[in-house]
């Protein structure tokens, strides 16, 4: 018989049942995650010595379970299967506000009844590369938790490492709490972990899709840095809140037409009319920015829609830094502009305990805003992850309550 109990509860702290309900991906409903994801009853997972069983109060929504609803890139639960792991579904979700409820057997940094959020970090602690001292993030098991890994946040119970445990702003409700951690510690590792081009007082950055999540995080990071941040936007209204963040202006794609891969360097014709478009958004850029100064730092994830203009714009020495490729992954690259001029184009996923502390304390300081955006019941995770895929919600971080059994508590 279940012992789960009903969403909108947990036991009390400590107390952990066999059973719990989950919003499950199987790889016969890949698709639309209105139908990709179902709520089913499952067992809550024994724990890994270090590992931590956080029952779960909020979830946050990102578009990384959107690829795992839809089978694409990759089919994540046959990933798994394939290197050993039995199960035959998918409880994604890697954003979490909640406590803690049981702890494994080498875990003595995290304790029951802590109130916590979780970094999506994650890596094999035996992997040679991590143990070697290097950026685990960058070892070859590095992976990003609730995506690649199984029991996210869009179950009651949810399973994480101990070292991607932080501690939950106080100041923050569960679902505002459960929203940021994801893109606020990608945005952080994007602008703060790459040497040589860190982000420093008076730099100037452009960021691409400045009112998503991403974008809103690494508005605010600037800002509190002391630089300067110009964010790119499809309308006005985003533009707007774009400035409330902290951008000191903002360019409108609409008014450009030149995306996507640049013609060929042989179609003389075509390279003039992309090269006037390049040029054009540098100006707007310019215009934003109020100087004749070009990005120190461009903040790139739309992929291949973008980046040959966010090479041409980049500054002499600057970082293109990019995390994703929304708009595809076939980008091109002009190498003239690249080479002579020096720039770099840097990948960067995730991010390490380290970034990850250092962004959490900004939130936990109140420095950082959460910008929580819609706040969907546990039975709609699927049309939250529709609706981000569709691109009708576009003001900040989507979470989900799921223990949290209405908004507004959990603040401190
Ligand atoms: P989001 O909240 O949906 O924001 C994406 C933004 O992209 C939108 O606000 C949109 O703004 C902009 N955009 C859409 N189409 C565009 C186009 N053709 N050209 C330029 N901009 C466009 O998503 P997010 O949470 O910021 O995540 C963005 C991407 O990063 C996703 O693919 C996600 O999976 C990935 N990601 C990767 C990591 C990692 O660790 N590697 C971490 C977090 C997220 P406008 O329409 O206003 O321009």
């Amino acid at each position: 018989m279940s012992n789960a109990v009903p969403i909108g509860s947990l036991p009390p702290v400590g107390e952990v049942p066999q059973k719990m309900f989950a919003q499950v991906i199987r790889a016969d409903r890949f698709g639309d995650p209105r139908a990709a994801f179902q709520v089913e009853e499952v067992d809550v997972p024994e724990l890994k010595p270090h590992e931590v069983l956080i029952g779960v109060m909020a979830a946050g929504i990102n578009y990384n379970n959107v690829w795992a609803a839809r089978g694409i890139p990759i089919n994540v639960i046959a990933v798994r299967q394939k290197m050993g792991e039995p199960y035959d579904f998918h409880i994604g979700g890697s954003d979490v506000s909640g406590v803690v409820y049981a702890v494994g057997s080498d875990v003595d940094d995290v304790a029951i009844g802590d109130e916590v959020v979780v970094h999506h970090g994650y890596w094999n602690l035996d992997d040679p590369w991590v143990k070697a001292g290097k950026d685990p993030m960058i070892a070859p098991s590095a992976c990003i938790w609730g995506y690649n890994t199984n029991f996210g946040s869009f179950g009651q119970f949810c399973v994480a490492q101990s070292h991607q445990v932080l501690p939950k702003a106080s100041h923050l409700t569960w679902e505002e709490a459960a929203a940021p951690t994801l893109v606020g510690t990608t945005a952080y590792r994007m602008l703060f972990g790459w040497e040589g081009n860190v982000l420093k007082e008076g730099d100037v950055v452009l960021v691409w899709g400045g009112s998503g999540g991403l974008g809103g995080q690494a508005i605010q990071l600037a800002k509190v840095h002391g630089a300067r941040a110009v964010a790119v936007v499809s309308d006005d209204e985003r533009g707007e809140y774009c400035k409330k963040l902290g951008a000191v202006g903002y360019i409108n794609r609409r008014d450009f037409s030149h995306w996507g891969v640049a013609p060929h360097w042989k179609d003389g014709a075509g390279q003039k009319e992309w090269t006037a478009g390049c040029r054009a958004f540098g100006k707007a850029f310019w215009e934003a920015l109020g100087e004749r100064r070009s990005p120190d730092i461009v903040f790139e994830h739309p992929g291949e829609a973008t980046i040959p203009t966010s090479i041409f714009v980049c500054e002499a020495g600057g970082m293109v830094v990019i995390c994703a490729g929304t708009t595809g992954f076939s980008a091109s690259v002009d190498l003239r502009y690249h080479w002579v001029r020096q720039k770099r184009l840097q990948g960067s996923h995730g991010s390490n305990d380290e970034q990850a502390a250092a962004y959490n304390q900004l939130v936990c300081d109140g420095k950082i805003d959460p910008c929580l955006g819609e706040v969907y019941a546990f039975e709609d995770i699927g049309k939250a992850h529709y609706e981000m895929e569709e691109g009708e919600v576009v003001f900040g971080n989507k979470t989900a309550l799921v223990g949290a059994p209405e908004r507004g508590l959990g603040r401190k």
